[in-house]
C-alpha cells in the first residue's frame, strides 16, 4: 500500500477549477451520507480493504469544504442509519443476515468488544463492529435516496466500507459482506417507486452479487465495466441475462491496460444507447476507483481527471432521464492516495462541476492500445444497440490570426 504521492510524477494544480463551475444556484445539493462508524469494521495488517480509505476520504472532502473549494451549501451532510433486516432481506437470505450478525455477536461474547479481526469467509473478515458498519454500508444509499425523494437533494454519495457488489444472497465475498448497492435499488422501487433502475458499476471487479440478483429482472439494468478475465471470474459479455431479465444485465470485460481511449467509447457508445433504450427512473453508481492506475488491486489505467469524466456522463444519463436522481455507492479503491482524491473529486463531480483533485497525473504511456472499436462494435451488436453519443468537442484556447503580409 503506498502512502504518499510519487515524486516522480509531476504534481498537479489540486482541485482545479473546483469552485468555478458549480451548476446553477436553483439546483438542489448533493447529499454525502457517511458515519464513522463504518471505521470501527476492522482488518488484518495487510489487508487491502482498510478504514482508512475512508477517513482520508472524508478527510479531504472536508478539507475542500473547509477552503471553501468546495460550497458547504451544496453538501448536504447526513448521518447513515443501519438498514433494516427486512430491507437486507429484499436482496439477501434472512439465514445468511442471521448469520453475519451472529457470527459478530459470538465474537464480542469470546474475545470483548476489543477483539481483532477474524476470518468469516474468503477475503472477508469480521470484527466487533462489522455488523454495525456492514448496516449502515446497506442503510447509507437509503438515507440518499430519501433525501432525493424528499427534495432536499439533488443526487447523493454514501461514503461507505465495508463494499458490497460481490456480496451474494447467502455469501459473503471480495471484502463485501452486504450487497449495498442492491439494497438500495430495491428500496428505491419500493419506498419511491423509481422502478426501472440503472446500476452503473466502474469497480474494476465484476459486481459478480449485482449480478446475481437481479439476473432474471426485467426492471433492473446492470451495467459493469471491469478486467477481464480476473476476479472473481464472472462478467463475461455473453452473460446477459435469464427469463425476463434477458438483456438486462451489460458486461463489458475489458483487457488489462485499458485506460480512457477505451472507457469513453465504451460509455458513449454502449452505455447511453443501453440508458435511452430503458430510460432509468433512478441511476445507482458503484463507483469502485480500483481501476485508477496506480491501484495494487487493479491493471487498469485510469487517472483522477478520467473518473471525474465517468461520473460526469453518468450524471448527465440522470438529468437527461429521471432529474438527476444518481445515488454513487462507494464500492473498492485500494491505493490510499488515489482513493481519497477520487472521493473528493467524485462528490465535487456530484455537485456539477468539473473539477479535479489530483496529485497522482496521469498513468505513463503504453506502447500499443487496444482496438477500442472492435470492443465497442462486439457489444453494440451483441445487445442490438443503437444510437450513441458524440464526443463533446471542448473549447479550445482562442488562437489570434497573425497578420498577413499584404498588411
Ligand atoms: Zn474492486
Amino acid at each position: 500500500m503506498a502512502d504518499m504521492p510519487d515524486t516522480d510524477s509531476a504534481p498537479q494544480s489540486a482541485t482545479s477549477s473546483a469552485s468555478s463551475a458549480v451548476a446553477e444556484p436553483a439546483q438542489q445539493p448533493t447529499a454525502l451520507v457517511y458515519d464513522a462508524a463504518m471505521l470501527t469494521h476492522h482488518v488484518p495488517d495487510e489487508f487491502p480493504e482498510v478504514p482508512d480509505r475512508l477517513e482520508l476520504g472524508i478527510a479531504m472532502i472536508e478539507g475542500l469544504i473547509a477552503e471553501e473549494t468546495l460550497a458547504a451549501d451544496r453538501v448536504l451532510r447526513l448521518d447513515a442509519r443501519p438498514a433494516t433486516h427486512d430491507e437486507l432481506a429484499t436482496v439477501h437470505t434472512p439465514a445468511y443476515i442471521t448469520k453475519v450478525q451472529m457470527a459478530v455477536e459470538r465474537l464480542k461474547e469470546r474475545a470483548g468488544d476489543d477483539a481483532g479481526p477474524v476470518k468469516f469467509a474468503t477475503d472477508v473478515y469480521i470484527s466487533p463492529g462489522s455488523f454495525t458498519a456492514a448496516t449502515l454500508a446497506a442503510g447509507a444509499p437509503l438515507v440518499a435516496l430519501d433525501a432525493i425523494g424528499e427534495g432536499r437533494a439533488r443526487n447523493g454519495y454514501a461514503l461507505v466500507r465495508p463494499p458490497g457488489h460481490h456480496a451474494r444472497p447467502a455469501q459473503a465475498m471480495g471484502f463485501c459482506l452486504f450487497n449495498n448497492v442492491a439494497v438500495a435499488a430495491r428500496y428505491a422501487q419500493r419506498r419511491w417507486g423509481w422502478q426501472k433502475v440503472l446500476i452503473v458499476d466502474y469497480d474494476v471487479h465484476h459486481g459478480n452479487g449485482t449480478q446475481e440478483m437481479f439476473y432474471d429482472d426485467a426492471d433492473i439494468v446492470y451495467f459493469s465495466t471491469h478486467q477481464f478475465p480476473w476476479y472473481p471470474g464472472t462478467g463475461a459479455s455473453t452473460e446477459m441475462g435469464t427469463d425476463a431479465g434477458k438483456g438486462t444485465t451489460i458486461n463489458v470485460p475489458l483487457p488489462p491496460g485499458s485506460g480512457w481511449s477505451v472507457y469513453d467509447p465504451v460509455f458513449r457508445q454502449v452505455l447511453w444507447p443501453v440508458a435511452d433504450r430503458m430510460k432509468p427512473d433512478v441511476v445507482l453508481l458503484s463507483a469502485g476507483f480500483d481501476a485508477h492506475w496506480k491501484d495494487p488491486l487493479g491493471d487498469m489505467r485510469l487517472s483522477n481527471a478520467d473518473f471525474s469524466d465517468l461520473t460526469l456522463e453518468v450524471t448527465e444519463i440522470a438529468d437527461r432521464y429521471c432529474d438527476g436522481r444518481l445515488v454513487v455507492v462507494q464500492e473498492g479503491g485500494y491505493h490510499l492516495d488515489a482513493v481519497a482524491q477520487c472521493m473528493a473529486t467524485t462528490l465535487v463531480a456530484l455537485t456539477g462541476s468539473d473539477g479535479i483533485v489530483d496529485t497522482l497525473g496521469l498513468a505513463p504511456p503504453m506502447h500499443s492500445r487496444w482496438n477500442d472499436e472492435a470492443i465497442v462494435n462486439a457489444l453494440y451488436q451483441l445487445h442490438d444497440l443503437a444510437g450513441y453519443r458524440r464526443k463533446p468537442r471542448r473549447v479550445g484556447k482562442r488562437i489570434e490570426t497573425p497578420p498577413t503580409q499584404s498588411e
